[in-house]
């Protein structure tokens, strides 16, 4: 009997963790335009709320073309004050398999010179579409610019869907329908953390280890209605939440890989070029989450 009772206790020992995983929230692009649901600069303060009620910074990943609403100028500001860090995520948002790597290195330089009066601006950039070229040359001569310009990869580690559900909600406000709000939240919350688990399973079984993440958000009214819950969600579930600017710090966010095309997660990315079998392409899109929204109405 107290062979089991031991062997018990040695059971539960091996199967938990260590050490918590960790998880950092990342917030992109700033469009600050659409009214539905919630007012653009309240939808600012719910977020910068919810992340000072769980202690946390941010990153902010802003695409400047924004910056022609002074909407979103206040909104950066904001994040800049409360300490956020801010990062380039290019001025128009073009996807770069789409373009030389002539014009879009003139875009990060231009969404540069718009986000260095920002106090908290630091040089780390974001891909749009997490899409960092499509051959090898493409891919090799961002690198290199980006590394001349004194700029780290702002990787993202969890990828999700938030900006699909958002538009699926937005939609249906925009035409009046009622809609379920606690539906809403319940659907996204099962989603990042299936992705949360996912990429955190994938990093283990990648790096043998796991890694401080960063979650790709986007601010939207998902974020502002949800993502206190979210981080409430990760603390219940034995997550820490932690600073972005440390989640960074991560050795894994210097790493790349030699895959074309370039892009996706970088533990999505380290596991490919491990060969990893099991990876789908895209890592994440809207295809994956429709048919389970439809069958929700949502
Ligand atoms: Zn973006």
């Amino acid at each position: 009997m107290l062979q089991l009772f031991l062997l018990a206790i040695f059971v539960v020992f091996l199967s938990t963790p260590a050490v918590a995983s960790q998880v950092s929230i990342t917030v992109d692009d700033f469009n600050l335009s659409s009214e539905i649901g919630m007012e653009p600069l309240k939808r600012n303060a719910a977020i910068l709320a919810a992340l000072k009620k769980h202690k946390i910074k941010a990153a902010g990943f802003v695409t400047t073309k924004y910056l022609n609403d002074s909407k979103a100028v206040e909104a950066v500001k904001e994040w800049s004050s409360s300490g956020h860090v801010i990062g380039n995520h290019t001025e128009n948002h073009w996807k770069y398999n789409d373009k030389t790597p002539a014009e879009f290195s003139a875009d990060i330089i231009a969404a540069e010179n718009k986000l260095k009066p920002f106090a908290t601006f630091k040089k780390i950039f974001r891909f749009p579409y997490l899409k960092e070229g499509e051959t090898l040359e493409k891919r090799d001569t961002l690198r290199s610019f980006l590394k001349n310009n004194g700029y780290s990869n702002g990787h993202v580690s969890i990828d999700a869907s938030d900006w699909y559900i958002n538009m699926r909600l937005v939609e249906k406000l925009k035409k009046g329908e009622s809609v379920n709000l606690e539906k809403y939240k319940n659907f996204y919350l099962k989603h990042i953390w299936d992705r949360s688990e996912y990429y955190s399973k994938l990093a283990r079984k990648t790096l043998n280890h796991d890694i401080k993440h960063t979650l790709l958000l986007h601010h939207n009214l998902t974020t502002a209605l949800f993502l206190d819950d979210l981080l409430k969600m990760y603390q219940e579930k034995g997550w820490k939440v932690i600073d972005a600017e440390n989640a960074f710090m991560d050795p894994t966010y210097s790493r790349s890989s030699d895959n074309i095309p370039a892009g996706e997660s970088i533990v999505w990315a380290l596991a490919k070029q491990m060969g990893d079998k099991s990876l789908r392409y895209p890592a994440e899109d809207s295809v994956y989450e429709k048919d389970e929204m439809d069958k929700l109405g949502l």
